[in-house]
């Protein structure tokens, strides 16, 4: 009986908020919106969690900058990314998910429940954290690649390599990610130029072998943009400035940034465990992270995969970490609540 009666007790203090309307408790809280946001969203609210999402600064994600979504199985003929993002959100509230716009601005999560303060201003309690903040790619920060972007400039080769299918494109960067994108765009399109800005690549050995030993990849060296060139349709080319000073210009349709992301986990440093570059680590096989409670999914976790299916993977995956975690706790502290009365 008395296990019921602590349960009861829990539902009832769920979503309340205090005189100055400013420190709310929820059971599960989810910060930011994209596929892993929406989709642990869609989980926890069928389990009858409550769960309440703050969107964060770019509602719905990364998936909001692309076009056309082609390679996120269900959708034969493809989907715009904005409206797949608007669909994963009517889903999420279909079933409950308070979805409010707002963004997690600091956290303490030094003892449960977590707080978060959203905006700087308001304090959510969540006896469950789900971390889906994302990830941002690195732009180069020039003026012509931010007005092309979607029009030839893309951040994502596996997203958007398809549309310049048998036409040169180019790459900027040298690591692991820009021999990725290079070898996955060689597949597909005429020719690929890797802009680096240095005389060797920062990719793994085998990468880079990989990348020389394709014949439609021309590496090339000490280079860095100075502008994309275009029209009304979109990208034509990129002029390039070489070290000693020398530029000159290549003609390509699309731009491809490769340069890295950045988790956006900042309001997390310190409290978590993260490799050097931010991203939060969580245990093999589960979105757990070093706090208990604490669950991460999507990109702000994935340095590897970084795709909408494999982010909407994990962001089920947090719902049901946070589900079982919330049920074990809920009867430990049941159990723990008989004990002592059953000691007076
Ligand atoms: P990295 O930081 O490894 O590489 C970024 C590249 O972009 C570097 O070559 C860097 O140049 C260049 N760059 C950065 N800023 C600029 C700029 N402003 N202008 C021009 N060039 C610039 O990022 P990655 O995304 O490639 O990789 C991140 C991590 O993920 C790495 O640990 C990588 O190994 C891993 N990864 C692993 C994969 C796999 O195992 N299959 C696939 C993808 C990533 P410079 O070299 O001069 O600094």
């Amino acid at each position: 009986m008395a296990l019921f009666k602590k349960m009861d007790n829990i539902e009832d203090d769920q979503n309340q908020v205090d005189v100055n309307g400013e420190v709310e408790h929820v059971k599960v809280l989810i910060v930011g919106s994209g596929p892993a946001g929406y989709t642990a969203a869609i989980y926890a609210a069928r389990a009858n969690l409550n769960p309440v999402m703050y969107e964060g600064m770019e509602p719905g994600g990364q998936l909001t900058t692309t076009t056309d979504v082609e390679n996120y199985p269900g959708y034969p003929e493809g989907i715009q990314g904005p409206k797949m993002m608007e669909e994963f959100k009517q889903q999420a509230e279909r079933f409950g998910t308070d979805v409010r716009f707002g963004m997690a601005t600091a956290a303490d999560l030094s003892q449960r429940p977590y707080t978060v303060t959203i905006d700087d201003k308001k304090k959510v309690q969540a006896d469950a954290l789900i971390i889906a903040t994302g990830a941002s790619a690195k732009y180069l920060g020039l003026e012509s690649e931010e007005k092309f972007r979607g029009m030839g400039v893309s951040a994502c080769a596996t997203c958007d390599g398809f549309f310049y299918k048998g036409q040169d494109v180019a790459v900027v960067g040298g690591g692991d990610s820009a021999a990725e994108e290079a070898l996955y765009l060689a597949g597909i399109c005429k020719k690929v130029y890797m802009i680096h800005r240095r005389d060797e690549l920062r990719a793994s050995k085998i990468m880079q072998e990989r990348v020389f030993r394709t014949d439609n990849i021309e590496v090339l060296w000490n280079s860095q943009t100075e502008e994309v060139l275009g029209d009304q349709d979109g990208v034509t080319g990129v002029r390039l400035k070489k070290r000693d000073g020398e530029e000159y210009e290549i003609s390509v349709s699309g731009f491809f940034l490769a340069i890295g992301h950045k988790p956006n986990s900042d309001i997390f440093k310190g409290q978590l465990d993260m490799d050097d570059t931010g991203y939060i680590n969580t245990e093999p096989g589960s979105t757990h992270t070093n706090v208990e409670g604490v669950f991460a999914c999507g990109d702000v976790q994935d340095s590897i995969y970084r795709q909408a299916v494999t982010a909407a993977g994990s962001g089920c995956q947090a719902a049901l970490d946070s589900e079982r975690y919330l049920s074990r706790k809920e009867f430990e502290e049941a159990k723990a609540a008989e004990k002592e009365q059953a000691e007076k």
